[in-house]
């Protein structure tokens, strides 16, 4: 079972991969700008504010040295503008303390400010390409979906077993893609709303739709 789950959902990837600028780098100062941007926000608008942050504050020395009120301007058709006074502090403090280097360390990420577990276990991941999970709502109803692996805690984000659960589930030396196919799959097939069961490639080992029928 777990073995169509990874390679289904993998050869449904190769067909139906979204294309992001982030998506596109292994520099992790503009994963974990991405990750910031991302939070709470629709990635298809994240690209062009994510392109001018990148463009004008190329290095965490220029994010840290930026103006707030300029940041908040460009972050404006996102909403949160809260996430430009967080960049900039993750920008001082990669900048004072890291010398400008992110970081490989989950556990010196999570000190940063505004920086939890899911953006932590993203930078890890999708910059570091290190073998972990990224546990968010979306790969949450995933586990609950296909698997009925469910949390009974008040914040499933950071449920250390939910997050074990996931990692068991992610292919070896694949974590990067496999993450990325996740994040796909849930945004266009297992949707919260209304997932597209008709269209789905793993439906015949789904424990929510078998016991739909
Ligand atoms: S069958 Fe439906 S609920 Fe199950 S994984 Fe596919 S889209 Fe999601």
């Amino acid at each position: 079972m777990l073995t169509t789950f990874q390679n289904n959902i993998l050869i449904w990837w190769g067909n139906n991969k979204r294309i992001f600028p982030w998506r596109e780098t292994r520099d992790p100062y503009k994963i974990l700008c991405s990750e910031i941007l991302l939070q709470q926000t629709n990635a298809e608008k994240v690209v062009q504010v994510y392109n001018k942050i990148i463009s004008d504050y190329p290095e965490p020395a220029d994010l840290s040295e930026a103006e707030t009120a300029d940041l908040e301007e460009i972050i404006k058709p996102l909403g949160l503008l809260k996430r430009a006074g967080r960049l900039k502090k993750i920008a001082a403090e990669i900048t004072q303390k890291y010398d400008g280097i992110i970081p490989a360390d989950k556990k010196a990420l999570i000190k940063l400010p505004g920086v939890g577990n899911y953006t932590a276990n993203a930078v890890m991941c999708f910059a570091f390409e290190k073998q972990v999970g990224v546990l968010d709502t979306n790969t949450i109803r995933i586990l609950a979906r296909v698997f009925d692996i469910k949390s009974d805690k008040a914040r499933p984000r950071n449920d250390k077993n939910l997050q074990n659960q996931l990692n068991k589930v992610i292919p070896k030396n694949k974590s990067k893609i496999f993450n990325y196919a996740l994040l796909d799959f849930a945004a266009l097939i297992c949707t919260a709303e209304n997932p597209n069961c008709g269209k789905c490639v793993i439906s015949r080992i789904c424990f929510s739709y078998s016991n739909k029928e």
